[in-house]
């Protein structure tokens, strides 16, 4: 819903904060995740995603989460479908060109990415999405991701 979704670029810092602490927790839980086989916890998971992202964010699974670099505001809702943005379209008003009603998506994530601590991220080209990544949890690739960086790997055999 926009209304929620332009609440959460306002309250960037604390989604933020949230986040990491989400994080942290799935990184502490990850030797227990690691007893449960990866597809068995990717569609219970992803349905949680999909209604808490869906509800706050107006998320669209693509699977490849970037809210934390893009101020909080999901780049999938621009009709442009921008990775990377804005277009030279937006209005004066800092609306988009393609819906005038609507504040440009990009706009909105370069104001959410000044109120974070990490306000540098949005700096970085984000690559385009994966389509085959669609639907599926961002939440397990990025806790997989965090764990294997420490050295442990996330896949447990069926
Ligand atoms: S104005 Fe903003 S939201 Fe609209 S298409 Fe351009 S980048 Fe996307």
């Amino acid at each position: 819903m926009r209304a929620v979704r332009l609440w959460s670029v306002r309250h960037s810092r604390f989604l933020e904060t949230a986040y990491d602490a989400f994080s942290s927790l799935l990184g502490i839980l990850s030797p227990l995740l690691r007893l449960v086989p990866r597809r068995a916890m990717e569609y219970p998971v992803a349905a949680i995603e999909r209604a808490a992202k869906g509800l706050v964010f107006d998320c669209h699974m693509c699977g490849q989460c970037v809210l934390s670099r893009t101020g909080m505001a999901c780049p999938m809702n621009c009709p442009k479908n921008l990775r990377n943005g804005p277009c030279g379209g937006v209005r004066a008003n800092g609306n988009c060109e393609v819906e005038p009603n609507m504040p440009c998506v990009w706009v909105q994530a370069w104001s959410g990415s000044q109120r974070m601590r990490d306000n540098d991220a949005i700096m970085n080209v984000q690559k385009p999405v994966d389509q085959s990544l669609r639907e599926t949890s961002s939440w397990l690739r990025v806790t997989a991701q965090a764990a294997a960086d420490r050295g442990v790997s996330m896949e447990k055999s069926a």
